[in-house]
């Protein structure tokens, strides 16, 4: 028998506190009908059935055993062992609460770009803080940004406000990029009295909720600040998905289609689809996976020539000749070394990308005149209108669990995580570990020789 070692522990209030105390959890595993107007969870569950998540339930987060480091896709951590054994804790509501339910201010806040589900997310968040009991759920508007502007009020939240929220796209609360220091953010959550902060983001985002987190214990402020990682690129390292990533490959099949359809109904047609992905090509590879009309699927991870006999231009040149017409799909990460840099920054100080798509088409028509070949190239770019999608059918149940154990990881004592799915299992990790660098598409992976297979393009280099 191994003893386990969890390699991702997690913050706990009772680390730093030693007062910190528990108290039976308000959450009801079970509801019953309200028999007064003073329901609000705590109803205690079948003595026999105790149904709580222990705390020291772990998920295992690897569970495949590679027999040869070289083969597709292996991942070893220690050069010596093919068994890649990763314990992560569970997620889920706990026998014991560390904050009682009527001291609890909790807060929302979304950050960063839309992306489908968030609404999803912020609705679950404000139905299981009731089911807690709690009974001051605010919204901060416009992300970190409505800490500190005086002009916006924090929006209250209940079950009533939220009901509907979810049918539509973006983010009730609103989004935004910048905005105020991490001291800054802790007065203003001192001043308005928040001790749970539900914090939806990506990379960013997570990178300042960590900081709030470390910045309340220093001020030994009893606060639990739980993440949501909000990336449609779905580039989150340890987790199977993010919300919103399947909603963005779905939707992108209808861009897809119709580059298909304009490139197939001209002479000579070529498509080109821009796909979001800014150091990850997973949306660029599912979607040219689910949609089979992909021709080429050009990703930030994967380099590859334009121009030469092995390019990108001498390949459809191929197809034209052949097929009459071609697709090809490009993340917006990919190919950034063809363009001028530019130094831009956004209010977060990510760096702007060039516009690969414009690039390629540019590219194709130049090279196709320079032979005297006609082409019509078409180019869409359809990010903006995915990012605003509502959620489809499994990123609502996923941004559903997501939030629930948001905060119960807030009720059980948990700061600085954020919540996941790894291996079909709900967990929390502590932030750092998922921030480090972003997940990318592994270019010897099965998926992505899967993807070429579908496709049927050669390496470009
Ligand atoms: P997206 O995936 O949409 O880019 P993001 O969370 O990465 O999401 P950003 O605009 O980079 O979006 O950051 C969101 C917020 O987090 C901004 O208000 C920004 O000021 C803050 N932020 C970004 N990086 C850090 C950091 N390293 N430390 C503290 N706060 C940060
Ligand atoms: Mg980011």
């Amino acid at each position: 028998e191994k003893e386990f070692e969890t390699r991702f522990n997690i913050p706990h209030i009772t680390d730093v506190f030693d007062d910190a105390v528990s108290i039976p959890s308000t959450f009801c595993l079970r509801m019953r009908t309200p028999v007064s107007e003073e329901f609000a969870g705590g109803y205690p569950s079948d003595e026999e059935w105790h149904g709580y998540i222990n705390k020291n339930d772990r998920v295992l987060l690897k569970v495949i055993h590679y027999s040869s480091p070289t083969s597709a896709g292996a991942e070893c951590i220690d050069p010596d062992c093919t068994w890649v054994e990763q314990w992560v804790h569970r997620a889920g509501p706990r026998e014991k609460i560390y904050f009682r339910p009527e001291e609890v201010k909790a807060a929302i806040v979304t950050c960063g770009g839309l992306c489908p589900g968030l609404n999803d997310v912020i609705r679950q968040i404000v139905i299981t803080l009731e089911i807690y009991g709690v009974k001051k759920i605010v919204g901060i508007p416009f992300g970190y940004r409505g800490f500190s502007a005086k002009e916006l009020n924090e929006m209250p939240l209940s079950r009533k406000v939220v009901q509907n929220i979810h049918l539509s796209g973006g983010s009730l609360l609103g989004v935004s990029r910048g905005g105020p220091s991490i001291s800054e953010i802790v007065d203003s959550m001192e001043e308005r009295g928040i001790n749970m902060l539900f914090v939806l983001g990506g990379n960013g985002t997570h990178a300042g909720a960590n900081a709030i987190h470390n910045e309340c214990r220093t001020r030994r402020m009893k606060v639990a600040v739980v993440g949501v990682p909000k990336t449609i690129d779905n580039d989150i390292l340890l987790m199977d998905k993010t919300f919103g990533f399947d909603t963005a490959v779905e939707e992108a099949q209808r861009a897809i289609n119709s580059a298909y359809i304009e490139a197939h109904s001209a002479y000579h047609g070529v498509g080109i689809v821009k796909l979001m992905g800014r150091s990850s090509g997973f949306i660029a590879m599912h979607a040219a996976l689910a949609s089979g009309q992909i021709d080429i699927c050009l990703i930030p991870e994967v380099p590859f020539n334009l121009h030469g006999p092995h390019g990108v231009l001498r390949h459809l040149k191929y197809l034209i000749e052949t097929k009459g017409s071609a697709v090809v799909c490009v993340a917006e990460g990919a190919g950034q070394n063809f363009l001028d840099k530019t130094n831009a920054k956004d209010a977060s100080g990510n760096v702007v990308f060039g516009d690969i798509g414009v690039h390629i088409q540019q590219e194709i028509k130049k090279a196709f005149k320079a032979i005297s070949v006609s082409v019509d190239v078409k180019y869409i770019d359809p990010t903006y209108m995915i990012r605003a999608c509502r959620a489809n059918a499994s990123d609502g149940i996923l941004c559903t669990v997501l939030g629930q154990n948001a905060v119960h990881g807030a009720f059980a004592g948990y700061s600085g995580i954020t919540v996941g799915i790894c291996n079909t299992h709900y967990v929390y990790l502590p932030i750092p570990e998922v921030i480090s660098y972003p997940r990318l598409v592994d270019p010897n992976s099965r998926m992505w020789h899967r993807c070429l297979t579908s496709t049927g393009q050669p390496d470009f280099i």
